[in-house]
């Protein structure tokens, strides 16, 4: 495959053409980018409310698993004077930060103007803003928290950067992300090879406000990690299937027919078993400060 002038946000190699007019790949590390252009606040596709709905049995299980694993690394800096603090950067309608006050104090952050002020409403700690510009310069937080964030936001160690300024002695940060590893990953990328493009664009997010710029795994995020001065301290997966809600989960982009959405649902749920024996598609890692 030709290489590109495109340079890695990662390594600096220069990347090489992919599956997609838009899609390129680094033969240095393995970092998979997209060029495809951000529309938030521009664009309003996806019905919210069904939205929610088929996201909620995934997200309620996973952010719980995160939450306690984070936990091991951040909990011990708790003092009776001062909980620790946590920040969800483009936290949505602010589910993970209503889950996380349990136990930090904690603040999201949401870019969509819309969705911050219905946060808003709802009485959670949520600012209107980008990061890291919506934060004041002495804010400090003891975990940064990117949930399916990281792969949308320009730049990947320009953003690792930002959170050095902002991270309280030892604190962490925390990058729960899709994995080029994983194995609908993968048979997306087999398709799109034979000609059936839908799924890899779906899995990109193509069309959608905020597509996929990246796909990382270890090797890639380590490298970004390296280059912002931080240094990956540990990883884990997250699973990618709950079988609760999986059909509203294919129906919600409102492109899948009702029969398909059911028999593809069927099929998954069949088959969940044998899809937990390959490699998951979400990742988490954790980075620390090089030195701190
Ligand atoms: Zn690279």
């Amino acid at each position: 495959m030709p290489l590109t002038e495109l340079p890695c946000d990662c390594c600096g190699a220069s990347m090489q053409t992919g599956l997609r007019p838009w899609h390129f790949v680094c033969p240095g590390c393995g970092l998979e980018r997209s060029t495809l252009e951000p529309r938030i606040n521009d664009l309003d596709t996806i019905d919210e409310i069904d939205r929610e709905r088929a996201l909620a049995p995934i997200r309620d299980r996973n952010f719980g698993v995160l939450l306690a694993w984070i936990g091991h690394y951040v909990d011990a800096r708790a003092t009776k004077a001062r909980r620790p603090r946590l920040l969800d950067v483009g936290c949505a309608h602010g589910w993970f930060v209503e889950k996380a006050q349990a136990t930090y104090d904690a603040l999201g952050l949401e870019p969509d103007e819309a969705i911050a002020t219905r946060a808003l409403a709802r009485n959670l700690p949520v600012r209107g803003g980008y990061f890291p510009q919506a934060l004041r310069d002495d804010e400090r937080f003891d975990a940064i928290v990117f949930n399916d964030v990281l792969e949308h936001i320009p730049d990947v160690v320009r953003v690792l950067q930002g959170c050095s300024a902002h991270l309280a002695d030892g604190g962490i940060v925390v990058v729960n992300a899709p994995d080029c590893r994983g194995l609908f990953y993968r048979l997306s990328k087999l398709l799109c090879r034979l000609g059936r493009t839908a799924s890899f664009d779906r899995m990109w997010q193509l069309g959608m406000p905020s597509p996929h710029l990246y796909y990382f795994d270890t090797r890639s995020l380590a490298q970004a990690a390296g280059a912002a001065g931080f240094d990956l301290i540990a990883e884990r997966t997250l699973s990618s299937i709950v079988t609760k809600g999986l059909y509203a989960r294919i129906r919600y982009a409102g492109n899948v027919s009702r029969v398909r959405a059911a028999l593809i649902a069927g099929a998954i749920t069949m088959g969940v078993p044998l899809i937990r024996l390959f490699p998951s598609d979400i990742s988490v890692w954790v980075l620390k400060k090089r030195g701190g």
